[in-house]
């Protein structure tokens, strides 16, 4: 069954009609997230953990990094990497987690390095029913933890072509700026980020363990991947990054403090995410100005105003060409 309840807790209607025209790219982004990696490389892959701190660990593997929360309610996981990865998540769960149930999945936006290990992921664990659904089991219960998403995350997988089975959409769906609720004696919350790496990004900020789970909007490998087909945007990213920052805390004169799980790359805390933002919205800031000199993306690539970066940020998933032309197409919209 496929539950769609707004912010306010009414239910939404009219899923369907409010698919968006343009083809989302699911299927094809999970290929090419895995470039040249195969389904054996994929099944290869060495999955670790490592503790954030509070109830929260960070399991890696291939694709974007998977956060888990355990507490005495179970587990709730965000992010399931690949199919051929998934089955390793579980282990590694269960695992530090023995004899705990996964309850929930959170995706963070919609592509296959994210989304592809849905099924398996789901299906190792068990929705808790209760109160007035307990009596819905008969006629509706599915098997499985209940997976969580904002709206334009299932819209992109039921749009897919082909779309992606209906195992791995979400179970549950949220429109608006933000769904929350109380697990394992916290509050999570999920924070909607409008257009930003896609259309469909939250970051997951678990509220006592202090930890935020920042999905793609931050990656310390490279540049952001706008993805526009999918509706991405550099300003949302930087405004992603800004909400991060006015939710982070560093300890008094230290490093550390609230942390932030980059999906690719490595363990942060507020001040890389300045760093990171900073640096985005100086290049941003640069072909703005070129772009109000009437400068083609041609000559705009030419003059290079990511070259100081491109050292440091230019050798990952994106080029440094490819960033340029996503912000210069984004700011000439
Ligand atoms: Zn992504």
């Amino acid at each position: 069954m496929i539950k769609l309840i707004n912010t306010d807790g009414s239910r939404a209607k009219n899923l369907l009609p409010k698919v968006l025209g343009a083809a989302a790219l699911s299927v094809a982004l999970s290929t090419a997230f895995m470039g040249t990696a195969s389904a054996q490389d994929l099944a290869d892959v060495e999955v670790n953990s490592y503790h954030v701190q509070g109830n929260v660990w960070v399991l890696t593997g291939a694709g974007g990094h998977v956060t888990v929360q355990i507490g005495d309610q179970g587990v709730l996981v965000v992010d399931t990497q690949f199919a051929e990865t998934a089955p390793k998540i579980v282990e590694e769960i269960e695992r530090l987690a023995p004899g705990k149930t996964i309850r929930y999945v959170i995706n963070t936006h919609a592509h296959g390095d994210h989304t592809g290990g849905n099924a398996i992921v789901r299906s190792a664990g068990e929705t808790i029913v209760a109160g007035n659904e307990a009596g819905d089991v008969g006629a509706t219960f599915e098997p499985g933890a209940e997976v969580i998403a904002h709206e334009n995350v299932m819209l992109s997988m039921a749009t897919a072509n082909p779309p992606l089975p209906f195992e791995a959409w979400p179970t549950e769906v949220y429109i608006g700026n933000k769904y929350d609720f109380y697990f394992n004696g916290e509050p999570v919350e999920l924070l909607y980020q409008g257009r930003a790496h896609t259309n469909g990004d939250s970051i997951i900020f678990f509220r006592k363990s202090d930890v935020i789970a920042a999905g793609d909007i931050y990656v310390t490998e490279g540049f952001p991947f706008i993805d526009q087909n999918n509706f991405g945007h550099i300003n949302g990213i930087i405004d992603g990054l800004n909400q991060i920052i006015s939710i982070t805390v560093p300890l008094e004169q230290q490093e550390g403090g609230t942390m932030v799980i980059s999906s690719h790359g490595r363990l942060s805390d507020e001040a890389d995410v300045v760093e990171y933002r900073d640096m985005l919205t100086i290049i941003r800031d640069r072909v703005q100005y070129l772009i109000d000199e009437g400068m083609s993306l041609e000559e705009v690539l030419e003059v290079g105003p990511a070259r100081d970066y491109s050292n440091r940020y230019g050798n990952g998933f994106i080029s440094t060409d490819d960033f340029i032309t996503a912000v210069y197409n984004n700011l000439s919209e």
